[in-house]
């Protein structure tokens, strides 16, 4: 704000209001939809040490070979500077991308070619990316209600109109999927693709059934309904049996995304899309276009972290981490919580979706649970619909045990008042 303000008062002069306003004019349509997540204006509470943040679902990066990483970094810049520091492929180097096969297969993806992989900065630019190449101002998209804000702020961005699909704990429901599927088709919508978060959905922690996705796959198949299938947190199951993600089975159906921000460091900013053949150029060119080349550096010190270390072992020790902290959170949820209050039992992932009686919106209580020291993200942040919401996310990933049981002790009697009145 210093270039508007006048240097003796502080606040902004005649002329700063009347460049301001002209360059305001400017904008573009676009811009008006791009909305600041509320998840990140809740993040800066998180840095305040009197709260306990249950908001954030950051990974717990103390695990972190953190020495052997800076080793590998440093030797990457004396020998191999030349290559790391300097522009690369567009699609991401080869070597990381065959290893990314190696990362799927442990999920049950294999055959893949890495010609059909593009490697992105994080998941999150490949959600762009597609927003980009498959939707006009007006189209529509399916999602899961609830689903990430993430994937909510940049169809926002690309005026596109989300349409929640309603889920239960076995996930999206397939007969809701259809129905909504025709109605939106009467209305005329032009339907693009459906996105979805199959494994421990962030906000709810519910994974899709088996048996469902086989029958969503065959619903959008028939639709001509392309599936964005975006798994960030498939590999951080904690109990229950592993299930194939959609790209295993259609292959040419799916475009799927994967992310090293939850089984090794969001800072590195390097996710990846499978995207199949026949639709590949494009979304490559797409992507290029924005970045010219995701990091090489970023690139090449994954690809050496995947050659040199344990990173099974890795995903494995943040595994048990994990699996005790969601443990301590639902034991002090089964401790403390009212009775009217239910939530989800994730078997994996960062988070737990917590349910409130209809009629109470839990965005009026996130400043009583501030006062009570307590910090979470009212439900409403995660449907594409304004209005308000009686759930709320709860993040496990980013707490120690004993955070976790003090915050949920203190966010019980914030609820109980709010169901008694
Ligand atoms: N998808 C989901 C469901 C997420 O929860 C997140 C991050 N929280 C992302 C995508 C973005 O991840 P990345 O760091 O790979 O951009």
């Amino acid at each position: 704000m210093t270039h508007i303000a006048d240097s003796a008062t502080g606040n902004p002069t005649e002329a700063d209001l009347d460049r301001a306003e002209r360059h305001a004019a400017l904008f573009s349509e676009r811009a008006s939809h791009i909305k600041q997540s509320a998840v990140r204006d809740v993040f800066e509470l998180s840095l305040d040490p009197s709260l306990v943040s249950l908001a954030g679902g950051n990974p717990y990066l103390q695990s972190l070979p953190l020495e052997k990483l800076g080793s590998m970094a440093s030797d990457l810049i004396r020998e191999e500077g030349m290559t790391a520091l300097q522009y690369g492929s567009g699609q991401g180097t080869a070597t990381l991308r065959a290893q990314i096969c190696e990362v799927m297969a442990e999920e049950g993806i294999t055959g893949v070619d890495p010609d059909n992989i593009v490697i992105t900065t994080g998941s999150q630019a490949a959600q762009d990316v597609a927003c980009k190449v498959f939707c006009d101002p007006g189209d529509t998209v399916l999602c899961e209600d609830p689903t990430y804000v993430g994937a909510l702020n940049t169809f926002e961005a690309y005026q596109v109109n989300a349409e929640p699909i309603p889920t239960d704990e076995h996930g999206l429901i397939p007969s809701a999927l259809r129905l909504r599927i025709a109605e939106l088709r009467q209305a005329g919508a032009r339907i693009k693709f459906l996105y979805t978060i199959p494994n421990f959905n962030n906000p709810s922690g519910i994974t899709l059934a088996a048996e469902r996705r086989a029958e969503i796959a065959e619903i959008c198949i028939i639709e001509n309904i392309l599936i964005l299938e975006d798994n960030p947190y498939g590999m951080l199951r904690y109990s229950g049996e592993a299930i194939r993600p959609l790209r295993a089975d259609y292959p040419e159906h799916v475009i799927y995304m994967g992310s090293f921000s939850k089984i090794l460091a969001p800072g590195l900013r390097i996710g990846w899309a499978v995207v199949p053949a026949h639709l590949f150029r494009r979304f490559y060119l797409a992507a290029e276009a924005v970045t010219l080349c995701p990091a090489t550096f970023n690139q090449m010190l994954i690809s050496k972290y995947l050659q040199e270390h344990d990173w099974r072992g890795q995903i494995q020790t943040y595994r048990e981490l994990y699996a005790a902290r969601c443990e301590a959170m639902l034991e002090a949820l089964d401790e403390y919580m009212p009775k009217a209050v239910s939530y989800t039992r994730p078997e994996g992932g960062f988070f737990i979706w917590v349910t409130l009686p209809e009629g109470i919106d839990t965005y009026l209580l996130l400043s009583k649970g501030i006062e009570s020291g307590v910090v979470f993200i009212p439900g409403a942040a995660f449907s594409p619909h304004d209005g308000p919401s009686h759930r709320l996310r709860l993040a496990f990933s980013a707490v120690p045990e004993e955070k976790i049981r003090e915050g949920v002790k203190r966010l019980a009697p914030v609820l109980a008042a709010a169901i008694a009145e």
